[in-house]
């Protein structure tokens, strides 16, 4: 993205302290919500606008069953038509569990003398994405927890590394991170890597409560880190994906933040973030929390709905950290990306073990532990187009080109067919027969749904595909 000094005017600004509790309890403590006014922030909301903070305080304000309904259903309703049937499927690799800071919630804290620490060497890199590919992942984020040895230099040489790796038909398509801030040097270098999304979560939006998780270290700096994709954007990296994670603080005023911290990037860089995503603390290797903001599964399943309806054209993640059943229903109200056959535990993706997670080779306990394959062949079932698609990002349609996704037209001319592309890609190498026959019939109904011109290009495409071309897309 390019700045004209204008935007730079506009940068500075936002540099302000943009979270204000006052203000976000201000709106949960105040705002009524009637069923008239539900109805017309769903309906708003419908329309593809986003919402204003004090209309998704009356969402979250909603208390009576029906309209709570209601809210799932308008959040089904948009997600079926902004994102259609299609889910994105990725995994996460974790680099390197050392860590110089202490919070709380997290097995890789630095206090932790029961975490078995180590960094992948660039063999086991190899080796965990080679293992990746053999499953038919394409898309993966690369996690590292906060230590001088994760520099961006070392970020940088760990994404090249993963591009690097080809086994038979496999390849990594699109590497995101989830790493530590950096100053604005730091995404510079780790921009010219050719990451995807860079991710960071804020953990909890209000400073005092992040204070008593994060004890010591560089990330107890609350400020830097709120900050930290503004300085992702000056240097030029516009593709990022913020978070909260819930049970630190009451998840009301983090779901307020969330769309408080979008509606900031989007008016300071004309860009929301591709992706928000709302993890649930799991247990984790001597795990120190207590329960007092812990939330309960209606809410969770609440807040997702609202998310959605609040930011529509914003990617939602859903991770293995939750349950599969749970992960089944909420994909209907607005998530669109998963992870599949997912492993924490440093170097474990090659040595496929099937036992019980030791909490203290990884950062938290996953509770979805099907793999991709099992993972795909649920969704094909639910009629769902699962999709490996990595098209925007190597067009170069991201940050203020990834709006086209509003254009009419945009998913049916390029979403569908390069979830269909990436899925036949993936019957054909991976599946095994029952998933491959589940997979072609659900490509049949969807190239249907698609007009004349586009269905026989695809066609084309299809074609190819099973001669033995591979990576087709538009
Ligand atoms: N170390 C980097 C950082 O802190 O920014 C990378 C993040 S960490 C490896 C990935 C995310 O996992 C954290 O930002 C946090 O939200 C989440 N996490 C940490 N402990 C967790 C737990 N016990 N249950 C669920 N999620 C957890
Ligand atoms: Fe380290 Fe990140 Fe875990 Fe905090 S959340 S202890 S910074 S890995």
């Amino acid at each position: 993205m390019k700045f004209t000094p204008e935007k730079y005017k506009i940068a500075d600004e936002a540099m302000r302290p943009f979270i204000d509790p006052e203000e976000i309890w201000e709106y949960i403590n105040t705002t009524k919500s009637s069923k008239e006014r539900v109805r017309e922030i769903i309906t708003k909301s419908l329309s593809k606008k986003r919402l204003t903070l004090e209309e998704v305080a009356v969402l979250i304000n909603a208390t009576d069953p029906e309209l709570i309904n209601e809210i799932k259903e308008g959040a089904r309703e948009l997600k079926r038509t902004i994102y259609g049937n299609r889910i994105v499927l990725f995994a996460p690799l974790y680099i390197g569990n050392k860590c110089s800071n202490n919070c709380t919630y997290c097995g890789f804290r630095s206090s932790n003398t029961n975490a078995e620490r180590k960094t992948l060497n660039d063999e086991e890199i190899v080796n965990e994405i080679k293992a990746l590919e053999d499953n038919g992942q394409k898309r993966l984020v690369l996690v590292y927890g906060d230590h001088e040895q994760y520099n961006p230099e070392y970020i940088v040489h760990t994404v090249k590394l993963a591009y690097s790796v080809k086994k038979n038909n496999g390849e990594i398509r699109r590497v995101n991170i989830n790493a530590a801030p950096l100053d604005i040097d730091g995404f510079k270098i780790i921009k010219e890597s050719g990451i995807g999304t860079y991710q960071i979560f804020q953990e909890t939006y209000n400073s005092e409560a992040y204070k008593t998780y994060h004890l010591r270290g560089k990330k107890a700096d609350f400020s830097y880190r709120l900050t930290a994709l503004d300085r992702a954007q000056e240097a030029g990296l516009d593709d990022v994906g913020i978070g909260a994670l819930f049970g630190l603080y009451d998840w009301r005023y983090e779901v307020l933040a969330l769309v408080r911290h979008s509606n900031h990037l989007e008016a300071c860089y004309n860009v929301g973030p591709h992706t928000i995503s709302f993890p649930r603390i799991k247990d984790a290797s001597m795990l120190q929390m207590g329960e007092k903001y812990f939330v309960r599964d209606e809410d969770f399943i609440k807040l997702i709905a609202i998310l959605r309806l609040a930011v529509p054209y914003t990617g939602m993640i859903l991770t293995a950290r939750e349950p599969a059943k749970l992960r089944n229903e909420v994909i209907q109200f607005g998530v669109s990306q998963i992870d599949g056959g997912t492993k924490l535990e440093l170097g474990s993706y090659s040595k496929n073990l099937n036992q019980e997670q030791n909490l203290n080779k990884g950062q938290f306990r996953i509770n979805d532990d099907r793999s991709l394959n099992e993972i795909i062949d649920e969704l094909l079932q639910q009629d769902m187009l699962p999709s490996f698609c990595t098209a925007c990002y190597r067009l170069g349609r991201t940050g203020e080109h990834f709006m086209e996704f509003s254009v009419p037209g945009f998913i049916k001319r390029y979403c569908t067919p390069n979830a269909i592309l990436t899925l036949a890609e993936y019957l054909l190498d991976y599946a095994p027969e029952a998933t491959k026959n589940k997979g072609w019939h659900v490509i049949e109904k969807n190239i249907e749904q698609l007009n004349d011109e586009i269905k026989s290009g695809l066609k084309n495409k299809l074609e190819l595909l099973k001669q033995g071309k591979r990576d087709l897309y538009y």
